[in-house]
């Protein structure tokens, strides 16, 4: 379970929450995968960094023909 998820379960339990962001959070990270969400969706995995694009490789799929990107076979 993301940590989204987890949180969006317990939020209307204040003392739960409160132990849940100190102990349970993510840590902000310079480097590394988490550093570099996709900009579309937040996801961590399959990132395509080239050109500066960084979306996932679900949504680069989705967006590339509107950012100009051509398909040759
Ligand atoms: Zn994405």
């Amino acid at each position: 379970m993301s940590f989204k998820n987890a949180k969006k379960q317990i939020e209307n339990k204040k003392v739960k929450l409160d132990r849940f962001l100190k102990f349970s959070k993510p840590k902000d990270r310079k480097t590394g995968r988490n550093a570099t969400p996709c900009r579309r969706c937040g996801k961590t995995e399959g990132i395509v960094n080239k050109y500066g694009l960084q979306y996932c490789r679900q949504c680069f799929r989705e967006e590339a023909k509107k950012l100009g990107f051509k398909k040759y076979d």
